[in-house]
């Protein structure tokens, strides 16, 4: 999300308070779309309040009362959403024209009065909006959605980033409020106890068919409509780590005992292609330029996408089964290492560049969520030096020769004697360094192989000193095995 797009979880807490003097809370609003996070209970009953029980079930989703996943109050709770096409009618287009005009108005009252705080600014806001023939609900949401515009912008003047237009400039609706879902059909509320309905597609169907599910808000554009989806999960107990680790051509995710290897370079050849075909249009016309771009862009996008997606579903699964954790390091500030002025080729710079460092962590943190597998986040100090330590004996590696072909994606550990494949090494230790945390968090419940590595486990005076880890101990090098898949290949 760049920074100057409106980020819908700086309000989703928040409650409105408007002269009806309603004050349910307002659900996270915003235009991405596919939304990850846990939140408190609270704003569960708000939805459950929203969608009503017989409609749920009638699309093949069980009361949100039955479901047996965690009665308790305390679990987490995942967040997803899911996204599908449809026609829209004369009406509807006026809707979202109108609710955008709504939320500009909101955004210019809250600039004039230097206003983020929610709840005045709907007190400042909301009479003004009397004028606009819509719902009321549309009104509150519409509130809601510029808050969170401004909290944006506040947020990134904060951090130094410039801002861009702060309105919003295409036609959308976001709202928690009045929509039915019936027999497989959306049902948008359009006053006068008029509904426009929105047949949903099979694959929208199939995923809200996923029992323990509420649906939450909607948000509607021209063209799509995207229904937020939440459950409560249990978070499943983990035996082992896994993490991931992706270089150009290969996304390599595993642990000291066992490696798979996913073959990204359909994703290279996509991006070499798109590359190829926007430079062979030679019109020097910058408009025509700019909409082939991102013409091809997309298609690039949404083509790389799947293949992540394809991916991350593996390593979410694999993990599930396994009962791994994941363990994602910090990838912030990556793109420094791929700036003009690095000493890097033009070509070079804009490969490495292309592949998409950030989608992959994000499609697998939501899905992780999403099945309640745990994710561990390194911090940069603990993700130092994983590519360049031996995993099984921490010695400092050794790159190969430049003229030295047959070991090109490998290092030399002179202590061990042998060639490691730096991929399988890096994730090794990633893996070995979110167990570490991972096990510290336990907070002295000793658990599955973990125990085995406790050492000086005494007691001094009664009380237990504090548990140390015997770091070579759980690594327990074995050499792992690798699979290698390919996807689309
Ligand atoms: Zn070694």
């Amino acid at each position: 999300m760049s920074a100057d797009e409106p980020a819908s979880s700086g309000i989703s807490k928040t409650g409105i308070e408007t002269s009806e003097s309603e004050s349910s809370p307002v659900p996270p609003s915003g235009p991405s779309i596919v939304s990850v996070g846990r939140e408190t209970g609270s704003q569960i009953e708000c939805a459950h309040a929203n969608v009503r029980s017989e409609a749920n079930s009638s699309v093949g989703i069980p009361r949100a009362e039955s479901t047996s996943l965690v009665d308790s109050r305390d679990a987490p709770t995942a967040t997803k959403s899911v996204k599908q096409n449809y026609v829209p009618s004369g009406e509807i287009l006026n809707l979202l024209e109108t609710f955008r005009m709504m939320v500009n108005e909101a955004i210019r009252i809250g600039l004039d009065h230097d206003v983020t705080n929610m709840k005045r600014l709907s007190s400042l806001s909301y009479s003004q909006l009397s004028g606009y023939n819509c719902l009321s609900y549309y009104k509150k949401c519409a509130i809601s959605r510029a808050g969170g515009i401004l909290a944006a912008r506040k947020k990134s003047i904060t951090r130094g980033y410039p801002t861009k237009s702060h309105y919003a400039v295409k036609p959308h609706l976001v709202s928690c409020y009045g929509f039915k879902l019936a027999n497989g059909i959306f049902e948008l509320p359009l006053g006068r106890r008029e509904y426009f309905e929105i047949p949903l597609n099979g694959h929208t169907r199939e995923v809200l068919s996923e029992p323990g599910l509420t649906v939450r808000s909607f948000t509607l554009t021209a063209s799509t409509v995207s229904l937020t989806i939440s459950k409560k999960v249990s978070l499943i107990e983990c035996v082992m780590t896994a993490g991931p680790d992706r270089n150009l051509r290969e996304l390599t995710c595993g642990n000291g005992a066992r490696v798979v290897k996913y073959n990204l370079s359909k994703a290279v050849r996509i991006a070499d292609t798109t590359t190829e075909i926007i430079s062979s249009f030679k019109r020097n016309d910058a408009r025509i330029r700019k909409k082939i771009a991102s013409k091809y862009g997309r298609r690039r996008k949404d083509r790389v996408g799947h293949l992540l997606n394809c991916v991350t579903k593996d390593i979410v699964r694999s993990a599930y089964e396994s009962r791994e954790a994941i363990v994602l390091e910090d990838i912030r500030g990556i793109r420094s290492l791929y700036r003009r002025g690095n000493g890097q080729g033009r070509r070079h710079r804009g490969r490495m560049n292309s592949w998409s460092f950030f989608e992959a962590q994000r499609q697998v943190e939501y899905k992780a969520a999403w099945k309640g597998v745990p994710v561990i986040h390194l911090t940069k100090a603990e993700t130092r030096g994983t590519t360049t330590d031996c995993a099984r004996c921490g010695e400092r590696l050794q790159s190969p020769a430049r003229d030295d072909p047959k070991h090109r994606r490998q290092l030399w550990c002179r202590r061990c004697k042998s060639w490691i494949d730096r991929d399988v090494n890096a994730v090794a230790n990633q893996a070995a360094r979110g167990r570490l945390r991972f096990d510290r968090s336990l907070s002295g419940r000793t658990k599955g192989d973990a125990g085995e590595a406790m050492k000086g486990n005494a007691e001094h005076d009664g009380e237990p000193l504090i548990l140390r880890v015997d770091a070579s101990k759980l690594i327990r090098w074995r050499k792992p095995r690798v699979i290698r898949t390919s996807w689309g290949l």
